[in-house]
């Protein structure tokens, strides 16, 4: 069932055993499904994200992990607040046009693609800038595979008392993150990304204190996170509209082979091997990474291309041919081409993948 590895961050290679689950159907209101999946799934979600999970609550949410983002934005910034949006790349701007579609008084403060999101900048804006209420940042930025220093910006952020959007797509379940400690309030991910599920549905951890006050917020009806969180909790698990019922099984599956993996921590160590192999590998064939090694994520990584005439297209024509799937670059100041470390891939793909792009540059 596997004509190649996905290493492309989302979606991504599946195992056998999540994909196995979609094949029975469920019926949405049915207490099998809502008491039985969706409500254990919010529950793992939540003691996943924080280490007081009283203080926190799931919200699931059909489409892509963009409607979360854009749920979480408009649902929780209100007229008079002001959101603090910190970008360096695709997805930290696209938080920007999201704010633009709803009208949300916001700046975008925009920090080069190659390099992390600076907290002393953000602090220094903070200072100068009273009237802001929100800030959001992306955690590991998929566009390069940059992982923003999560940690400092969440103690700046909270030093002045505003209220943290984290946009952690690509990173939660495969990169440790403890809301709690860091005091993040809205976090957001996919079924797609490090848990390994399949594209349909994404979800918001959320501060509960302040999700509670978020009625009535929302200038959209399909976009409403307070109100898609209202129907879940009094419903017990029951969603607004059609649930993606395969896509939430298959999520569930994939949330128990995390347990079984050893949990994040696991499963964070098998993707940095991945990326360790990975990028090793391709050194040594005199391939360049686009980022120094202390901004890479184990996520993704970013290659230069190796001649200024290289033909990504035939590349990656051959490595699919092999059985290997990757990503074209995403920015525009460099040629690059990237290769996703996540998903049901192990260190040995790496090496196999590695060892395919070698007799290819022999032929
Ligand atoms: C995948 C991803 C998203 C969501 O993209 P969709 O195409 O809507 O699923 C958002 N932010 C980051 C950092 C991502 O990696």
């Amino acid at each position: 069932m596997r004509p190649y590895l996905l290493l492309t961050p989302g979606p991504l290679t599946t195992s056998e055993t999540v994909k196995q689950v979609m094949m029975s159907d469920w019926c949405t209101w049915d207490e099998d499904y809502n008491v039985e999946i969706v409500e254990k799934i919010r529950q793992e979600l939540v003691s996943l994200a924080s280490s007081r999970p009283e203080e926190y609550t799931a919200v699931l949410m059909q489409g892509s992990g963009t409607f979360c983002v854009e749920a979480a934005l408009n649902s929780v910034v209100r007229p008079d607040d002001f959101l603090l949006i910190a970008a360096n790349g695709a997805y930290g701007k696209r938080m920007g046009t999201i704010a633009d579609y709803h009208h949300l008084n916001h700046y975008l403060m925009q920090f080069d693609e190659t390099q992390a999101v600076d907290p002393k900048e953000i602090d220094r804006y903070l200072s100068e800038h009273p009237e802001v209420t929100h800030v959001s940042v992306v955690h590991c930025e998929t566009t390069t595979g940059v992982l923003n220093p999560l940690e400092a910006i969440a103690s700046v952020v909270k030093r002045h008392g505003k209220v943290l959007i984290v946009d952690a797509m690509s990173s939660f379940g495969g990169v440790p993150i403890d809301m709690a400690t860091l005091g993040i309030d809205f976090l957001i991910s996919s079924a797609n990304k490090c848990i390994q599920g399949v594209p349909g549905f994404g979800f918001v951890l959320a501060r509960r204190s302040l999700l509670e006050k978020c009625k009535g917020v929302a200038r959209s009806l399909s976009l409403d996170l307070y109100d898609q969180w209202d129907v879940m909790e009094k419903g017990h698990g029951k969603w607004r509209f059609t649930s993606p019922t395969h896509v939430v099984r298959a999520f569930m599956q994939a949330l128990k082979e995390l347990k079984e993996e050893g949990g994040v921590s696991a499963r964070h160590a098998r993707y940095c091997e991945n990326h360790r192999r990975l990028v090793e590998g391709m050194r040594a064939l005199h391939f360049q990474t686009l980022l120094p090694d202390s901004d890479q994520s184990p996520v993704i990584t970013s290659f230069y291309y190796p001649t200024k005439d290289f033909n990504f297209k035939d590349f990656y024509r051959k490595l699919k041919e092999k059985g290997f799937v990757i990503y074209p670059g995403k920015i525009s100041q460099a040629d690059t081409f990237r290769i996703g470390n996540i998903g049901d891939v192990y260190p040995d793909d790496f090496v196999r993948l590695v060892e395919t792009i070698k007799t290819l540059q022999l032929q």
